[in-house]
C-alpha cells in the first residue's frame, strides 16, 4: 500500500475535474458575484431537471434544508414529527428547534429504513410530519409511506442528504429519483456526500407550487420582495463558488454513482462467504447509490473488528453508535416508540467501509482480505 487507505477519496476525484473545477472557481472569482451570482441559478436548474422536479432552492447546508422544510408546512409547537431513531441528529434537532415533537420509531434490519408500518404504529391526533430518511444510499418505500401518508393527511419531507442520484420504482414501473416522492425532499452537499461542495450547502425540493414559493421566501428571511417580509424566515444561502463546483460535479454524480455500486458489489462477491458478517441488503424498489457500505458484524465482533483493521491501516465508521432516543439532548422533548430493538442493536453492529468514487480493486482485495483474516478464512 504506497497511500494511507480513505474512507472518501475527495483529493482523487477533484484531480481528475480539476481544470474544469478550477475554471469554474476562477470564474466566480473574476466576476466577484459571490452571492447569488449566475452559478447559483445555473446549478438550479440544473439539478432540478436532473430530479425532474418543479421546484429547487437551493440553501446553505443540509441541516437548514430540513428547517426550512418544515418552516414552510403550517405546523404549531407541539405538533408531532415522526422520524427514525437510527440516522444522524440533524433531521431530529431541526424538529426540536422549532418546538415540535420528534417522535422516534424504529428501523428494518435489513435496509435500515423507516418502513410504512412502523410509522403507522406512532399517528396520533397530533402527528402531521413524516420524515423518511434514505440512509446510506437507498430509498426507503416511499410507495407506501405515501399512501399512508395520504390517509392520514400527513406532510412527507424527505431527507435525501445520503441518496441523491438513487432512482425509486413504483409498482406501476414508474421511475422517479429519490427525494422527489414526498411533498419535499432536501438535501446536503457536504463534501463527503455523494454529490459534495467544496465546503457548505444544500438544497429543498418540491412539486408543489405553493410550497415552493413559501420554501423561496423561508430560506431568504421570509421575503416576499425586497424589504417586503410575510414570514418570519432565515438567511440560507448556497454560494455562488460552491454552486458553480456543483455544476461540475453534478455532470458526473451518475458516474458517481456507478462507481461506488462497483466498489459495493466487488465487496459483496469478496465478503459472501463470511457468516459472521451480513453485506448490505438492497430494497428491491430503490438503486442504491452506497453514501456508505456498510457490514452488520455479529457475535458482537463489530468493535474488536474494527480495530483489526485499523491496526492494518484500515480506517472504518461507525454510523451511528447511538440511537437518537438514548442523546441526552432529546430527553423529556421527544416521544419514543416500543422499545427500538434494532436501531439500538444496529447501533451495536454496523461497520462502514471506505467507499468512494475512486476505489481500486487493488485497495478492496487488501481489505476483504484482511477481515478474511480476522475471521480465519
Ligand atoms: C449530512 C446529513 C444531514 C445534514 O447535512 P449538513 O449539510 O451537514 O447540514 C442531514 N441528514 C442526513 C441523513 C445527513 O446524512
Amino acid at each position: 500500500m504506497e497511500d494511507a487507505i480513505q474512507m472518501v477519496d475527495l483529493k482523487g476525484q477533484y484531480l481528475k475535474i480539476k481544470d474544469e473545477v478550477d475554471a469554474a472557481i476562477q470564474h466566480c472569482i473574476d466576476t466577484t458575484a459571490f452571492i447569488n451570482g449566475p452559478q447559483v441559478g445555473e446549478f438550479k436548474m440544473s439539478l432540478a431537471q436532473y430530479l425532474n422536479v418543479k421546484h429547487l432552492i437551493p440553501c446553505a447546508n443540509g441541516t437548514d434544508a430540513l428547517q426550512i422544510a418544515l418552516m414552510a408546512l403550517e405546523l404549531t409547537p407541539g405538533d408531532e414529527v415522526i422520524v427514525p431513531s437510527f440516522t444522524y441528529v440533524a433531521t431530529t434537532e431541526v424538529i426540536a428547534l422549532l418546538g415540535l415533537v420528534p417522535v422516534m420509531v424504529d428501523v428494518d434490519p435489513n435496509t435500515f429504513n423507516i418502513t410504512a408500518d412502523l410509522i403507522k404504529t406512532a399517528i396520533t391526533a397530533k402527528t402531521k410530519v413524516v420524515v423518511p430518511v434514505h440512509l446510506f444510499g437507498q430509498s426507503a418505500n416511499m410507495e407506501e409511506i405515501m399512501a399512508l401518508a395520504d390517509e392520514h393527511n400527513l406532510c412527507v419531507i424527505e431527507d435525501n442528504a445520503q441518496a441523491i442520484g438513487a432512482e425509486y420504482t413504483f409498482a406501476d414501473g414508474r421511475k422517479v429519483k429519490a427525494g422527489t416522492i414526498g411533498h419535499i425532499g432536501t438535501t446536503s452537499f457536504f463534501p463527503s456526500k455523494n454529490l459534495g461542495c467544496y465546503g457548505d450547502g444544500g438544497a429543498i425540493c418540491t412539486n408543489d407550487d405553493e410550497l415552493g414559493a413559501k420554501i423561496q421566501m423561508m430560506a431568504n428571511h421570509g421575503q416576499v420582495k425586497k424589504y417586503v417580509h410575510k414570514y418570519i424566515g432565515v438567511n440560507s444561502r448556497l454560494d455562488t463558488l460552491q454552486a458553480g463546483i456543483l455544476s461540475v460535479k453534478l455532470k458526473y454524480l451518475d458516474q458517481y454513482s456507478t462507481a461506488r455500486g462497483s466498489a459495493a458489489s466487488y465487496y459483496d462477491k469478496g465478503l459472501a462467504d463470511l457468516d459472521g458478517i451480513q453485506t448490505p441488503v438492497r430494497n428491491p424498489q430503490s438503486t442504491h447509490v452506497f453514501h456508505q457500505y456498510t457490514l452488520l458484524v455479529k457475535d458482537g465482533k463489530r468493535d474488536e473488528l474494527k480495530k483489526f483493521l485499523e491496526s492494518k491501516g484500515i480506517p472504518a465508521m461507525i454510523y451511528y453508535p447511538v440511537p437518537l432516543n438514548e442523546q441526552e439532548a432529546f430527553k423529556g422533548i421527544s416521544r419514543v416508540i416500543g422499545d427500538l430493538i434494532v436501531s439500538t442493536a444496529l447501533c451495536q453492529s454496523v461497520l462502514s467501509l471506505p467507499i468512494h468514487t475512486e476505489m481500486k480493486e487493488s485497495v478492496q482485495d487488501y481489505i476483504i482480505n484482511a477481515i478474511k483474516e480476522f475471521y480465519g478464512s
